[in-house]
């Protein structure tokens, strides 16, 4: 796609520390990292999130996941990672080409998690039967 951002990483347009690269895969440092070492890993073609990831996309890209994740958590020092994926603007996705991002996480890095709400257990049930709707 012409104007996205990571379709012009993948062209060599824009430069980016690239971590790994294959046919389908392309992983580089996030340049606006949460810690040192946050890593994008992308499908080298254009689709805008996980709804739109094809099948033989989705079953490659689980071991590409964890060969990056342990070369991150090792090559950042870290003690532990997050996984993350925003898809859709409601859930922060500002570029809108899939991405997942790696994210080194250190016992003293000040990162604060999500905080949780509450609800009844009648709305957990009806929550969970709506989800199972949809499968
Ligand atoms: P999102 O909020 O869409 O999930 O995350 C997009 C990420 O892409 C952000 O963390 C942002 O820092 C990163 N990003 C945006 N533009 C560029 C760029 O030109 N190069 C690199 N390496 N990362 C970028
Ligand atoms: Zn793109």
């Amino acid at each position: 796609m012409t104007d996205c951002i990571f379709c012009k990483i993948v062209a060599g347009e824009i430069p980016a520390d690239k971590v790994y690269e294959d046919e389908d895969f392309l992983a580089f440092l996030d340049i606006h990292p949460i810690n040192l070492g946050h890593t994008l890993l992308i499908p080298k073609k254009h689709y805008e999130n996980l709804f739109d990831l094809p099948s033989d996309l989705l079953e490659k890209i689980g071991p590409k996941i964890q060969l990056i994740a342990r070369a991150v958590l090792v090559g950042a020092g870290a003690d532990a990672l997050n996984l993350g994926m925003n898809n859709g603007a409601s859930a922060g996705q500002l570029v809108g080409h899939a991405h997942l991002h790696l994210i080194p996480r250190f016992d003293d890095d000040g990162l604060q998690h999500w905080s949780a709400k509450e609800f009844s257990a009648e709305i957990f049930k009806e929550t969970a039967e709506k989800i199972k709707k949809g499968l």
